[in-house]
């Protein structure tokens, strides 16, 4: 009894203490708990929480009641005043007959005044119950600050953020009714993996925050992060539908010794970025790379609006060629970023971050409109039978908008460029994700005479049937398969069966990446039309494309493997 941090106490049937534990007499004011041996808390408490309590003392004694977790103030004077939950049973002899009675009491102050708060403050998410983000913020400053003071002998805690992986699908199609449904369930799961003293908070739409204080060490956080996670696999049953969720958690430790709360809330959300990018389900625990990471991302994001607005860019054209003839074809235009720190950007260092933030969209746009534009200035200046063609890249992120044939066509009526001699390309992947939504879009583009190629084939494990259902014209075999093609091997074995494919199913194919006259001749045994890659040429500015148009393929477009060599550019 003496160890433990509950009062605890028993009393005759005259409601006077025959023992109390140590607790309950340091409470009482007393060093010996002896001492409050045949007294009460008309002894010790204020009076009208003395008579209160002695009241139901007699109740219990009298009518054999029990009272279980009752809140009640004790107060004594002179002391600040404490909230306790108390349990009260009677107790009876071997006849069963009462005695006396026996309580226990758990001090709730703490609980008592954070709950006062919310109240007061109305810092509280009205669905789930929960504390909203004002009052997480609070609590997480209090322990910042607390770590400051005691420097580091305090107790070590985290901040968890979380976030319910599918939750807007079940939104969208469930309806909303089930949406609030699955958040409080939710709630009160992640809850069940906690303990009383950890703060479980909901911080906006399907997003919750957890406080985890005390903790001994980084591994304790992570814990708690699978217990949520395994609790949160179990389905749910919503709206009278059983759904599966999950949830992604990010997770930030005060051992990185923060001085501002919101820089520890800042360093969660972005490990919760992290795990959600690593493919969902999934817990991440912030470390200072991850930080160095944001800020570059930060600072990308920042560099490409400001990109978009002052124009930045440049189209770099890349020949394609024909094989037959060793002619001009057309070009592949490619984006270029005049960064004005850091010279020219090549497209894998912005593109992902452009469709992440939407910026593809005017960015892909202009490129557009630029490529159009340029490529009919070309067929005025240069007219060729049949005329060149200018391929530009779409990412999945255009795809997906329904205004895209408008937007095309819009181009194509400002620059005056003939549809027929547009090709948007598409990457595999991206047709993969694109679905429904996607093909509508295609088909119109293909209804409109716009040419459409599918970039980077080989690559996205697209399965032939599926393909067959776009409007489709033409596959570009992907770089990795031309480079390790040599005489022979299985991967020239890969490239053959795609060109049989292709053509069995009506459809053309470019080979990217060229690089050797000796995978040239491999192509050209293949069948396969048209290549683009440096043995031709790199991707090169306007003007070095023009002269290229003025003067004609040079010689060593036409040269055979024997005595051809890769052109550096
Ligand atoms: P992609 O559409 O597959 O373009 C071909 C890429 O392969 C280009 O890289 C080109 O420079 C490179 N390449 C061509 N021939 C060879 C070769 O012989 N050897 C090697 N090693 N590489 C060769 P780049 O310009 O860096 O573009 C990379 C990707 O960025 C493009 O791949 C495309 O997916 C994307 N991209 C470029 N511009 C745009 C754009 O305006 N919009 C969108 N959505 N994506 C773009
Ligand atoms: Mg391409
Ligand atoms: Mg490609």
């Amino acid at each position: 009894m003496d160890s433990m941090a509950e009062d605890i106490y028993f009393k005759d049937r005259n409601g006077r203490f025959t023992r109390v534990n140590r607790a309950m007499a340091n409470h009482l004011g007393l060093t010996d708990p002896a001492r409050a041996i045949g007294r009460n808390e008309m002894d010790f408490l204020c009076r009208d929480e003395a008579e209160h309590r002695c009241r139901d003392d007699e109740e219990i004694v009298r009518r054999g009641r029990t009272l279980v977790d009752m809140e009640e103030k004790w107060h004594l004077p002179g002391r600040s005043e404490r909230w306790l939950s108390t349990t009260k049973i009677p107790l009876r002899d071997s006849s069963g007959a009462i005695v006396g009675s026996f309580g226990i009491s758990r001090d709730i102050t703490e609980k008592k005044r954070f709950e006062a708060e919310l109240e007061q403050k109305g810092f509280y998410d009205p669905l789930t119950q929960l504390p909203n983000r004002a009052m997480f913020d609070k609590r997480v400053e209090r322990l910042v600050t607390r770590t400051r003071h005691l420097g580091p002998s305090s107790p070590l805690f985290a901040v968890a953020w979380l976030d319910l992986d599918r939750f807007k699908c079940i939104n969208e199609s469930l309806g909303h009714g089930a949406g609030d449904e699955l958040l409080v369930r939710t709630a009160r799961r992640i809850e069940a993996c906690l303990r009383p003293g950890d703060v479980l908070a909901r911080v906006v739409g399907d997003q919750f925050t957890v406080l985890l204080d005390d903790l001994h060490s980084e591994s304790d956080a992570v814990r708690v992060a699978e217990r949520i996670q395994n609790a949160m696999a179990l389905p749910l049953t919503v709206g009278g539908t059983e759904v599966f969720t999950s949830v992604s958690i990010g997770i930030a430790l005060s051992s990185s010794g923060y001085a501002r709360h919101d820089d520890m809330l800042r360093d969660a959300y972005t490990a919760l970025y992290r795990a959600k990018a690593a493919g969902r389900a999934r817990h991440e625990v912030f470390d200072a790379d991850m930080h160095r990471r944001a800020v570059d991302q930060l600072q990308l994001e920042t560099d490409l609006r400001r990109a978009i607005e002052r124009q930045e860019w440049v189209v770099h054209y890349q020949p394609i060629v024909d094989l037959q003839s060793r002619s001009l074809a057309g070009f592949e235009a490619l984006a270029r970023w005049r960064h004005p720190g850091r010279g020219l950007v090549m497209p894998d260092a912005f593109i992902p971050t452009a469709e992440e933030t939407g910026l593809i969209r005017p960015l892909g746009m202009w490129v557009l409109h630029e490529a159009c534009r340029q490529m009919r200035v070309w067929h005025d200046m240069c007219p060729t039978q049949p005329p060149l063609g200018i391929a530009v890249n779409l990412s999945t992120r255009q795809l997906a908008h329904a205004d895209l044939p408008a937007q095309v066509r819009h181009v194509l009526d400002q620059t005056g460029l003939r549809p027929s001699c547009l090709t948007l390309e598409i990457t595999e992947s991206a047709l993969m994700q694109s679905m429904q939504a996607g093909a509508a879009v295609l088909q119109e583009l293909h209804e409109m005479n716009v040419h459409l190629d599918v970039d980077d084939f080989g690559t996205g494990y697209s399965s032939l049937a599926y393909l067959q259902s776009f409007p489709v014209q033409t596959l570009k075999v992907d770089r990795s398969f031309v480079s390790s093609m040599h005489g022979g091997a299985q991967q020239s074995e890969i490239v053959r069966a795609i060109v049989g494919l292709a053509h069995n199913l009506g459809m053309d194919v470019i080979a990217e990446g060229v690089e050797t006259p000796q995978q040239l001749e491999l192509l050209r045994s293949l069948n396969c039309r048209r290549a683009q890659g440096f043995f031709f040429s790199r991707p090169v500015p306007a003007e070095e494309a023009q002269r290229l148009i003025i003067d004609g393929p040079p010689a060593f477009w036409s040269e055979s493997a024997a005595n051809g060599s890769v052109n550096a550019g």
